[in-house]
């Protein structure tokens, strides 16, 4: 099986190298019933069940956020609960409520009840995951806004990253502050914007960028590059190249950033434990700091201060089934976990 190196959630890559897997098992052992599952974008459609997913995902009000450690204690860790009360359509669930509904009413009554979707909330299991869509913070989106050519941060508009895989109103073009802040990473830099850098600077900032990617855009074959990249971010880039930064069109830049992940929080709660349509969840802030100025992890600060009491943040479920499936394990299905792990910074 062919190695595939990817850095973050490069889901084109993830997808190809899956669907490599799968082919291979299906003719190596064609009796397998191979399919996609854990933190697939489309876990929906592949269990049957229907709900929000990374692009259409449900609004859900933050209802509780209260703190479980100290003021004093070096991480601050955080207990939030949040509604999911209509985020669904379970359709088991749907059949049962339209029985209970029907009553001795007519059969017609009946199967109208049981076409019609249930305002339920994502039926979650324990082990599930909550996909977070989260926003940069707006102090680090300015910092770049003030680094990019000053004419296009006005009036630059264009449909946001994955409109392709999207429907609807995230295919829009959005203005390039809403851009950076919720469709952009702003954190890992691809070598791929050195090589852009490179090709609008000139004297000594070219000569730098020359010297960085001249061994190659690899990092893993690269040292130069790599200690170069190593704990820095958007910011401190377009800061080392700031007359390149200022030249290069907008355009050209965004296509080498990176598009903003979901972050992925496990459930810590029951179903029903918290509230009958709503889940727990608990969040450890990441902050540190890099070249003197402190510095946040995306979504867990969102989390933890951005998002606002009875204010909405965008999620979908993560499913681990049919892990915890009985009725599907005692098919005699087996599970096959790839789960990839690299340090970050
Ligand atoms: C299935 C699953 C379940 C999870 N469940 C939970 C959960 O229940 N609770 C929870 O808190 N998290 C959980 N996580 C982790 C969570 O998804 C996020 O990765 C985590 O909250 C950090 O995200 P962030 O957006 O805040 O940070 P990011 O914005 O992703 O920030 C991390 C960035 O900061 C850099 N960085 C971090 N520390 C330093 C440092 N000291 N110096 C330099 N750079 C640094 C990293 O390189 C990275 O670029 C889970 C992850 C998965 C995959």
């Amino acid at each position: 099986m062919p190695l595939q190196l990817i850095d973050g959630e490069d889901w084109p890559a993830i997808r190809a190298w899956t669907k490599t897997v799968c082919d291979a098992l299906a003719t190596l052992a064609p009796a397998l019933d191979v399919r996609l599952d854990y933190l697939d974008p489309n876990v929906a459609a592949a269990t049957g069940a229907s709900g929000p997913d990374r692009h259409r995902p449900f609004h859900a009000p933050v209802l509780v956020r209260r703190p479980l450690t100290a003021p004093s204690d070096e991480r601050a860790v955080w207990h939030l609960e949040l509604d999911l009360s209509g985020s669904g359509y379970d359709e088991t669930k749907a059949r049962s409520r339209a029985r209970v509904l029907g009553g001795g009413r007519s059969p017609s009554h009946l199967a109208e009840h049981a076409q019609a979707p249930a305002p339920i909330s994502i039926a979650y299991e324990p082990g599930d995951a909550l996909g977070v869509l989260p926003t940069n913070a707006p102090a680090d989106v300015a910092a770049v806004l003030r680094l990019l050519d000053p004419a296009a941060v006005h009036t630059f508009t264009m449909a946001p990253p994955l409109a392709a895989e999207a429907d609807g109103p995230r295919a829009a073009p959005l203005p390039l502050p809403t851009l950076l802040a919720a469709h952009y990473d702003l954190k890992a830099v691809r070598p791929e914007l050195l090589d852009l850098l490179a090709t609008h600077a000139g004297g000594a900032e070219r000569d730098r960028l020359a010297a960085l990617v001249t061994g190659g855009l690899t990092v893993k074959t690269n040292g130069t590059l790599a200690e170069y990249l190593h704990g820095r971010e958007l910011v401190d880039v377009l800061r080392d190249f700031g007359a390149a930064a200022v030249r290069t069109p907008v355009p050209d830049l965004l296509s080498c950033l990176r598009p903003l992940q979901p972050r992925y929080y496990s459930i810590s709660s029951a179903p029903g434990a918290v509230r009958p349509d709503g889940c727990a969840l608990t969040v450890a802030e990441v902050r540190y700091e890099l070249h003197g100025t402190p510095r946040t992890g995306v979504a867990s600060v969102h989390l933890a201060e951005r998002v606002q009491l009875r204010g909405t943040v965008p999620v979908f479920l993560s499913r681990v089934r049919p892990k915890h499936d009985a009725a599907w394990r005692a098919k005699g299905n087996l599970n096959f976990f790839c789960f990839c792990w690299a340090p970050s910074a």
